[in-house]
């Protein structure tokens, strides 16, 4: 059976007009950025589908890269043919005998209203062809094979197999955020969660050195190269951390140190996020996890900024985000061991309800602002990009 195209349906479609036709561009645009290598490939992209024409090409490891395009809700592998009747039951008749099955479905959709048959009589006509020439059964049901045809303006589509994909939003129409990315378990799930609503990430993190050691960077490279299945090219800038660490240490009780430390990431992330034209920050922070996330914590550190905070993970458990970060594939690099700058710094008993003032207190002891404008002018940027990484 030779399927000449990929059928691409869009995800949660609530959009329409303009909005619709921007989600439309944008995707198009990155399912042909997603499958740029299949030289052979063409689209045609309309209103309610877009189809990639495989011209000879082997449909496996497109459809398995198309599952991974935010925005796409499911795809199938079809034939395109003329909508005659006759024409109809041939392309129909091959594709049951091609499938392995004992009962079959026929279930047609008439998009366009002008075709003269009505779909419940194309049913009957395509139904009574196969019973005719094959030994299957019909179980509307639970059949085992599901012979779907679509008749619009252009063609007709006939389709045995249905693929899901992974929903959401095409990359690109949810705006950028600027992503606080640790060597964990939980900021790369996060990310993914927020690529897959069609927001672009940039990242930030904080490093240590020598608290930390260099090889937090090759990780975080990693976690971004499995991140770059769904956004090709991601930028990572990377704040050097050491000395405002060290100098909250100096200056405050033990019990405030993460307090205050994380305090100084968001006032880092929120300049940051301004310079480059984010429109929020972005944590993998989970209400309750440790002590710097109960709510009385994040109350107190979200107050250093009035950016808008997104925290995709907030209600979800540790085992609920262990099973997402093994389905994106960032599990195993995420537990390679690291020492990050809030374990390395870890007090025994991290307050869990901090209070306002004394973090202005202590805050008030040093001239942080300057600190954190020398460690942004100290950054380092690197771009990982699908296939290869750069350092710029
Ligand atoms: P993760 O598994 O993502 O490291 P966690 O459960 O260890 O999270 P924390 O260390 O308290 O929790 O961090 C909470 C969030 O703060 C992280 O998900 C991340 O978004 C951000 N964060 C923590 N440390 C850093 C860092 N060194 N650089 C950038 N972001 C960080
Ligand atoms: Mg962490």
């Amino acid at each position: 059976m030779i399927f000449d195209h990929i059928m691409v349906r869009f995800g949660e479609l609530s959009t329409k007009g303009k909005n619709k036709k921007d989600f439309i561009r944008v995707l198009a645009r990155n399912i042909k950025n997603a499958l740029d290598e299949y030289k052979d490939l063409s689209f045609d992209v309309r209103y309610d589908h877009i189809y990639v024409k495989l011209n000879n090409t082997d449909p496996k490891p497109v459809i398995e890269t198309l599952q991974d395009v935010s925005g796409i809700h499911s795809l199938s592998l079809v034939i395109k043919t003329d909508t005659d009747i006759e024409n109809l039951k041939k392309v129909a008749l091959e594709m049951v005998e091609a499938e392995e099955g004992k009962t079959f479905k026929v279930k047609t959709k008439r998009a366009d209203k002008s075709y003269p048959i009505i779909s419940d009589e194309i049913n009957r006509i395509i139904a009574t062809e196969i019973l005719k020439n094959t030994s299957l059964k019909v179980d509307v049901h639970n059949p085992d094979i599901l012979v779907s045809i679509e008749i619009r303006d252009e063609g007709a589509y006939i389709f045995t197999h249905t693929y899901p994909a992974c929903g959401g939003y095409p990359l690109g129409v949810g705006g950028k955020v600027m992503h606080m990315l640790s060597g964990g378990i939980d900021s790369p799930v996060a990310a993914y969660l927020l690529m897959k609503r069609g927001i672009k990430i940039e990242c930030i993190h904080f490093a240590s050195p020598p608290y930390t050691n260099i090889g937090v960077i090759e990780k975080l490279k990693d976690l971004l190269s499995v991140l770059n299945k769904y956004q090709d090219s991601i930028r990572l800038t990377i704040i050097p951390f050491t000395k405002l660490q060290e100098k909250i240490y100096e200056v405050s009780d033990e019990s405030y140190v993460i307090t205050l430390m994380r305090r100084m990431m968001y006032r880092l992330a929120s300049a940051l996020m301004k310079k480059r034209g984010c429109l929020a920050i972005s944590s993998g922070e989970s209400v309750g996890q440790v002590a710097s996330q109960t709510l009385d914590s994040l109350s107190v550190i979200n107050d250093v900024t009035n950016a808008v905070v997104l925290r995709p993970l907030v209600t979800s458990d540790k085992e609920e985000i262990i099973k997402l970060s093994r389905k994106i594939g960032a599990y195993e690099i995420s537990i390679r061991p690291y020492e990050d700058c809030c374990t390395i710094f870890s007090p025994k008993n991290p307050k869990t309800k901090p209070s306002l003032n004394k973090c202005l207190e202590y805050e008030n002891k040093f001239d942080y602002q300057t600190m954190i404008n020398e460690a942004l002018a100290n950054a380092e940027v690197i771009y990982v990009k699908k296939d290869e990484d750069k350092l710029l």
